[in-house]
């Protein structure tokens, strides 16, 4: 489609000043032409009557190299997951880089960017960073600086089992590596060692924790359920903190203390894999809903989601509704419902109203494309 018109959707863009008023957008070539209350003309009719649109969902965390470990095609874990653009997490190396760009980047309609792995061989085979040959700094670095366009960040596991007897030295390299290239890095914290407390001190402003709410021995609280003073710090210096709900990594109970004591995410993603993306995780919208159940105002969720990764990581024309951006919209309704849904450690939580993803609109060039969720499979 080169025109269309996305009728009387409640808009919710917090970042270009959009509360849920009821809308109209006009989409030609691509982009977003013109949002009022009334477009008459315009061609083809999205009807979004009931439903709220937002931007194009961005998840900062899947694995979407299907060489890889874990890894499923990235339009199965993007577009029909409700989610436009996806940032794969480390799959791919100073190695691989290079294929997984040519064979699944370049080939998705998903927009993909990516986090490079500081082990040169990503995450074929797992226990990816317990051994310095795995690591070529020179390399990473290489191949960052060659494709701008697309490596928006690089990745380090720092879990006992990724990193073995090497302990907090290749996150060491790693943060030092990110800081002289100007990227952020993403560090997935699980089991220790190495300790978040040690991984913390190494992180400097625009770095992310994953699984920030983990379950796990070791996390961000203390004994007692108070922030642990290292995340604390690390927050002041501008270091960013992501849910990652993945298999293991995100526990209700975590969280809900988490924001009692005023430590809320940065930044909603899923950890999205072949373990886990029919359940228990799903999709963004799904994560979401979770996160609006504990307390998340869905304003604030839609940022974190949005504008928020497309600034930290510089996504040009993406996370955001106004005129020139790229056309790329969420169209969700938020419905009542009475639904038992899971965290990573076997805890319940009863939904009572939850996001259902009704169609998601992708456009790349000046072509639009919409993706209709088939609700309730
Ligand atoms: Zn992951």
């Amino acid at each position: 489609m080169r025109e269309f018109v996305i009728r009387h959707g409640k808009v919710i863009s917090p970042v270009n000043g959009y509360h849920g008023e009821e809308k109209d957008i006009l989409v030609r070539d691509g982009k977003i032409a013109e949002i009022a209350d009334r477009i008459e003309g315009g061609g083809e009719v999205i009807d979004a009557e009931g439903c709220i649109v937002t931007p194009g969902f961005i998840d900062i965390h899947t694995h979407c190299y299907p060489k890889a470990f874990l890894g499923l095609d990235p339009d199965v874990l993007g577009i029909q997951r409700g989610t436009t653009t996806i940032l794969d997490a480390g799959s791919s190396g100073a190695d691989n880089y290079e294929d997984f760009r040519s064979n699944y980047i370049e080939k998705s309609k998903t927009k993909v960017f990516t986090l490079l792995n500081l082990s040169k061989e990503g995450l074929i085979r797992g226990h990816e960073l317990d051994d310095m040959s795995k690591i070529d700094v020179e390399k990473a670095k290489e191949v960052i600086r060659k494709y701008p366009d697309n490596i928006v960040g690089m990745k380090a596991r720092a879990s006992a089992s990724v990193v073995g007897e090497m302990g907090l030295e290749p996150i060491a390299i790693a943060a030092r590596t990110a800081h002289e290239v100007g990227k952020p890095l993403m560090v997935h914290v699980g089991n220790y060692p190495p300790a978040l407390t040690d991984v913390l001190k190494l992180l400097d402003r625009n770095d992310i924790i994953t699984h920030a709410y983990h379950g796990k021995p070791g996390g961000i609280l203390t004994e007692d359920k108070k922030i642990i003073e290292e995340a604390q710090k690390a927050r002041e210096r501008g270091v960013k903190f992501d849910v990652g709900h993945g298999v293991a990594s995100f526990s209700y109970r975590v969280f809900e203390q988490a924001m009692r004591e005023g430590f809320d995410c940065d930044m909603i993603s899923t950890d999205l894999h072949v373990e886990n993306y029919e359940g228990p995780v799903y999709n963004l919208a799904a994560v979401v809903s979770k996160l609006l159940e504990l307390g998340e105002s869905l304003e604030d969720a839609v940022t974190k989601c949005t504008s928020v990764p497309a600034a930290h990581f510089g996504l040009e024309g993406l996370g955001e509704l106004a005129e020139g951006k790229t056309a790329d919209f969420n169209i969700m309704s938020f419905e009542p419902c009475s639904e038992e849904v899971q965290d990573s450690i076997g805890d319940s939580l009863t939904l009572n109203n939850r996001l259902v993803l009704k169609k998601t609109i992708y456009s790349r060039g000046n072509e639009s494309e919409v993706f209709e969720h088939i609700v309730g499979e």
